[in-house]
């Protein structure tokens, strides 16, 4: 792996900053715990999606909440803009989950090491994928199905727009031919719109 993958993994990926239920926040010697957490009597565990919040003078810790939109759950279909390409994975900025938009943006990522195509998707492609599970304070997310994929891309030479051919793409500016993991919607979002 590359020293930037490693530096955006570390820095980036794991959200340390967002805790799952059962996860552990603190340890009942120094806090108690308070609101959407439990005890197990040894440790203080968030109940709830949310960031942890340690107040050191009061010795409580809590979790404020997150909007249940916001943290998509496994199942859920989210759309977003890729914000980083990797050697063996895709790092999405979730924009809408189930249809609806969102506020928070968090990112999921999206192992492409099975699919065999040139490029997957690009930096600033929107994809379709589909939450998988939560691991380690990240969000996992699949793309191996005929409905997910990308739904909207440019032409990497000279970013004109693309039109889909056979398994492929083709710009209608320079006729450069090039692969994504397109999904079977692709072409059917009005993108020209979502973004404006
Ligand atoms: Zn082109």
């Amino acid at each position: 792996m590359a020293i930037n993958d490693y530096n955006y993994q570390t820095k980036k990926l794991i959200m340390t900053d967002i805790t799952f239920p059962g996860e552990k926040i603190a340890i009942i010697e120094e806090y108690e715990s308070g609101k959407n957490t439990f005890d197990d009597g040894h440790m203080v565990r968030s109940a709830v999606v949310g960031t942890p919040d340690l107040n050191k003078k009061e010795r409580t810790a809590q979790v404020q909440n997150f909007k249940q939109l916001s943290i998509p759950q496994v199942n859920d279909t989210v759309i977003g803009t890729v914000a980083a390409v990797m050697s063996s994975m895709i790092a999405v900025m979730i924009l809408y989950v189930n249809g609806k938009s969102v506020k928070s943006h968090v990112e999921c990522i999206c192992n492409t090491r099975n699919i065999r195509k040139k490029s997957v998707a690009l930096v600033n492609d929107i994809v379709k994928l589909k939450i998988i599970g939560h691991l380690n304070g990240a969000i996992h997310a699949t793309i191996s199905e005929p409905d997910l994929g990308v739904l909207f891309t440019k032409c990497k030479k000279c970013g004109g727009g693309v039109i889909p051919m056979h398994d492929a793409i083709k710009c209608v500016e320079c006729a450069w031919i090039d692969e994504r993991k397109l999904s079977a919607d692709f072409g059917n979002y009005d993108f020209i719109k979502l973004r404006a």
